[in-house]
């Protein structure tokens, strides 16, 4: 991906789980004070991303499952779509963005899938752990996904093994392949082709399984 993504652009394809992960983002962005304007957002990004009924519905249920179970937990003064550059080593940065930080804790909405039990082993945590003890030189108060289609929130938990593995290991071992450009086409092994924005431009026409 990251060769495509930097390397080498290419049009992207936006599945619909992207689209409608967007419009969310937006709505609880903009509108995520009152339902009115919440409502007022949504019917912007229908408009805006031509969505099916069947996607303006989902996009209308997660809002309601905002509203009813995790809009009472944000404040006025809350960080939204956080964006963060922390250098690394050598001109290697770790980039991200946060959906919203809240007196020291981290929400991600998530639109569409089943949350795992545990998020002891999730990266996207374990990066968003440690940006935040970077940028603000505390630990977060939390960490936690929100599963909009089940009304769910996850904890992370910090787990001192795969911390270590993903910043001594892997993270170092990734930096190594983009600067050697020794890229393999991993994501056909592993099921992550078919919602990989960036498979026409690797694939071509070929067929891969979801
Ligand atoms: S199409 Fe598959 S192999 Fe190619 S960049 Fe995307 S995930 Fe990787």
């Amino acid at each position: 991906m990251v060769e495509y993504r930097i390397k080498k652009p290419f049009p992207v394809v936006q599945t619909k789980e992207m689209i409608l992960g967007s419009a969310v983002h937006s709505v609880f962005e903009k509108g995520w004070k009152d339902r009115d304007t919440a409502l007022q957002v949504m019917k912007e990004e229908i408009e805006k991303y031509k969505m099916t009924k069947a996607d303006a519905n989902n996009l209308a249920f997660y809002t309601d499952i905002f509203f009813l179970n995790f809009r009472h937990m944000l404040y006025d003064d809350d960080q939204i779509e956080y964006s963060f550059k922390i250098p690394l080593h050598d001109n290697v940065f770790l980039v991200g963005k946060m959906d919203r930080i809240s007196r020291g804790n981290i929400f991600d909405w998530k639109s569409g899938g089943k949350l795992p039990k545990s998020l002891s082993n999730d990266v996207q945590c374990m990066i968003y752990d440690f940006a935040y003890r970077s940028i603000f030189e505390k630990e977060p108060s939390s960490v936690c996904l929100v599963g909009l289609g089940e009304a769910r929130l996850v904890p992370f938990v910090k787990n001192e093994l795969f911390y270590r593995e993903l910043f001594t290991k892997i993270i170092p071992r990734m930096v190594k392949t983009i600067k050697n450009e020794s890229y393999e086409k991993l994501g056909m092994f592993n099921h992550s082709c078919f919602r990989c924005q960036y498979k026409n431009g690797c694939l071509g026409k070929a067929e891969v399984d979801e």
